[in-house]
């Protein structure tokens, strides 16, 4: 059991271990022999020397979205750059218009392909951020698809409202900021849409002074805050987040010290984001040694979006994370499932394997922690358990042990 607990070192691993679920919670860690006698009875399930660690956390993603940009990637490939498409209309404006123009059940049903690849990955947690909308409307359908989802899935989803994400192509920047604190936030309260209030605190999405506006509006309506900080440039991103106390500020490549001091005041969570640093090789790393010195928790995650991160796959990201990034296996394991979830305000809930907590297991063909990033582009999981079941691998739930890819 690799069990990311607080307070054990690394992954936090128990060898021969057992662990025991009662009601959906996990009821007892640790080695077989401590096992309490009054969990011998019950059904037992032998699997076989495998690892187990908690179910992976994806807490970062735009999995809702119209169309794609497959397009403009192949543009790109071609030499054109980034302003040259923009201005053609392409870059997130097109896929505004491609998510204004779906309905609630397209975009469920675009959606949940990108999601059960999450699934497949032994993913239990994931975050979807709205953010291609950029109108009231659509802001909202966005996040009742992710919502949906979570009704259709067996898997916990954790909606981020970012209408704070760009402005949009038709609007003014003062009458779309008005629209975001005066009418969709306080409405994606009143209907329990969202989770979390989020906005892209950099050169081309909003000042840290417009973002503040939006940020006191969600704290008036008791709602927490993450940031989209300094991917571009040092925007005093990581100094808005630990101001506001965010659970997290995503990106962070561009930040400087005074940033990452702040975040550690302020006990933000750093997640990093490799697949958009990869995909528009970037160059300038994120303060990583910094706020390991300072002691910033780090999660990992995929920003799977149609822009800059089609990325689907939790463990091609770990593995990015660790090349791109020099971040330790231990590290790795830890940003997506211990961080990952304290930087959704979840870590009482789920992230690791403790007495108490959630039973979401992620159980793999694998002996050891280390082969979960070493690989590239092979699925291990053997099962995946959500909320104490045990899940298949097509999202359906299923009863029986099933193995992924086995030969
Ligand atoms: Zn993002």
């Amino acid at each position: 059991l690799a069990t990311l607990a607080s307070g054990r070192s690394g992954t936090g691993l128990i060898r021969g271990g057992a662990l025991a679920i009662v009601d959906g919670r996990i009821a007892f860690v640790g080695r077989e022999e401590d096992l309490p006698s009054r969990f011998q009875a019950d059904e037992e399930i032998d699997l076989a020397g495998r690892l187990v660690t908690p179910g992976l956390i994806d807490c970062h993603t735009h999995l809702v979205f119209g169309g794609d940009r497959s397009n403009e990637f192949e543009a790109r490939l071609a030499g054109a750059d980034y302003e040259a498409i923009a201005k053609a209309g392409g870059g997130i404006q097109s896929t505004v218009r491609a998510t204004r123009a779906e309905t609630e059940e397209s975009l469920v049903a675009s959606a949940a392909k990108r999601l059960n690849s999450f699934i497949c990955e032994g993913v239990t947690t994931i975050e979807i951020k709205s953010g291609y909308g950029l109108d009231y409307e659509t802001e909202l359908r966005m996040l009742r698809a992710a919502r949906r989802l979570g009704q259709i899935y067996p898997i916990d989803i954790v909606t981020t409202l970012l209408a704070a994400h760009t402005v949009p192509g038709d609007q003014e920047r003062a009458t779309y900021l008005n629209l975001v604190t005066e009418k969709i936030i306080p409405r994606a309260v009143e209907d329990g849409l969202a989770d979390a209030i989020d906005g892209f605190c950099d050169s081309i999405g909003f000042s840290s002074e417009e973002l503040q506006r939006v940020f006191r509006r969600a704290r008036e309506l008791a709602l927490p805050v993450k940031v989209h900080a300094d991917q571009l440039s040092d925007a005093g991103g990581a100094e808005l987040a630990a101001q506001f106390s965010a659970l997290s500020a995503d990106h962070l490549e561009k930040t400087g010290a005074a940033g990452v001091a702040a975040l550690a005041r302020a006990g933000t969570v750093a997640v990093l984001l490799p697949g958009a640093y990869f995909d528009l090789r970037e160059k300038h790393l994120p303060p990583i040694e910094q706020m390991r010195t300072m002691g910033v928790r780090i999660a990992i995650a995929t920003d799977c979006n149609p822009g800059s991160s089609p990325l689907v796959s939790i463990l091609t990201a770990m593995r990015m994370a660790a090349v791109q990034f020099s971040l330790s296996v231990d590290e790795v394991l830890a940003g997506v499932t211990r961080e990952a979830a304290r930087a959704l305000g979840r870590h009482a809930e789920t992230g690791a394997l403790e007495v108490g907590k959630s039973a979401n297991l992620a159980i793999w063909n694998v002996e050891r922690p280390v082969e979960l990033v070493y690989w590239m582009g092979s699925n291990p999981l053997f099962s995946r358990v959500w909320r104490g079941k045990k899940t298949s691998l097509t999202g359906s739930i299923d009863w029986g042990w099933r193995a992924s890819n086995a030969p």
